[in-house]
Order: structure tokens, then sequence, then C-alpha cells
């Protein structure tokens, strides 16, 4: 079963992945996976990523969709994989279709992960950081004992810059534009399966593991 799960930063996505993969015995491909493979390999294309990469460059878009293609080659990939954060552009969609073509199969479901956008905020601006030892919390989902005071050594704890509301909105924004042209590139495809994404990680888990078996 070829998978591809779709979503906002925060909506779970890597969670999710990992109970797919196991419950249904198919890799989890994740584009900075494959670029790491490739790079480890040694392969031609690994080898082109990796000189756009020493030199603070952008990896164009063509290598990063060969990288996706050799990653999908790969004997793991034979019985299916959940592919996830790639593609991000309508074009990158369009290579996929193309790749998968090529090796004779397709994409068999797009699982997109719906949550409002206040709680996305929530999720994504409560984390803390200690300033002592580096320890993570969550304001919501792993609270230190007392507010602001880290567990481990009682050092004071801070956001990250990249954390706050107007960082993350501007990540938000970024997904909305780039992606909703891609969700109704899949609806048109009648690929797209809707998820709440805001349900308990469980119930999300079982929603999506009987769409798939449906
Ligand atoms: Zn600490």
């Amino acid at each position: 079963m070829n998978i591809l799960f779709m979503g906002p930063p925060g909506a779970g996505k890597g969670t999710q992945a990992a109970v797919i993969v196991k419950e249904f015995g198919i890799p989890h491909i994740s584009t900075g996976d494959a670029f790491r493979l490739a790079i480890k390999q040694g392969t031609p294309i690994g080898l082109q990523a990796k000189s756009y990469m020493d030199q603070g460059l952008l990896v164009p878009d063509d290598v990063t969709i060969g990288i996706v293609e050799e990653r999908l080659q790969q004997p793991d990939c034979q019985q299916g994989f959940l592919l996830d954060g790639f593609p991000r552009t309508l074009s990158q969609a369009e290579a996929l279709e193309g790749i998968l073509a090529r090796h004779n199969t397709s994409l068999h479901h797009v699982i997109n992960l719906n949550v409002d956008r206040s709680l996305l905020m929530a999720r994504l601006t409560g984390r803390r950081i200690c300033t002592v030892c580096g320890a993570s919390y969550h304001l919501i989902f792993n609270p230190p004992a007392q507010p602001g005071i880290c567990d481990l050594d009682g050092g004071a704890l801070y956001q990250r810059p990249d954390d706050n509301e107007e960082s993350v909105g501007k990540r938000l924004d970024e997904y909305d534009n780039k992606t909703a042209p891609l969700l109704h590139f899949y609806e048109n495809k009648g690929l797209l399966r809707q998820v709440n994404g805001e349900d308990e990680i469980e119930s999300v888990s079982a929603e999506i593991v009987s769409l798939l078996r449906g």
C-alpha cells in the first residue's frame, strides 16, 4: 500500500506515521531520511545533493525528486511505503506521479490530518526549553511540575524564537499557501481522505487504519 501523509506542522503526522508503518509493515519515507541515506551510500544523486548542501545552497527540485525516486526503488518499498514531507508543491506532486508510473505503481491513499489553526498554534507555541540542561517541556502535553522551572535542575525555562506566535504563524501560512493546491490535486484524483487530527492520538490512529483497510 502506497500512502502519502499530509497535514500542517503540529498536526501529529510523525506520531501517526509511526503507528501506521508498524501496523502495515511498510517503511516511513521522509525526505530528510532519504537525503541522509543517499549521502551515506554515496550514490551519484546523493553526492550531487551533498555538494549543494556543503555550499549552503538550496537543493534544486530535480535533485530532491531524484533522491525520492532512488529511495522508492529500494527493496523495502516493494510492498508499499508511507511518504511524509514530500511532495510539498504541485510540481513535485506531478513529478511523483511520473516516478510511480515509471515503476508501474501509483499512490493508493492520501491522508490529510485536519487540525484547527488555533489548536496548531497552541501545540506549536507551547514548547519550553531549560536554559541549563536543554530539557524540553510543553505547556499542555508535558508541563514541568512548577511553571517556568525545570524539574531536573531548577533552571529557568524559555521559549525559542522559532516557537513564538509570529514565527509559527508564518510557517502555517506558508504551508497553507503551498499545499492548498496539492489537496485539490489529490481530491480530483479521488485519493484524498480527510481525518480529524484533533482527537486523542489513539482515536486518530484508529480512524486512519479503518480508512486504509476500508
Ligand atoms: Zn534543566
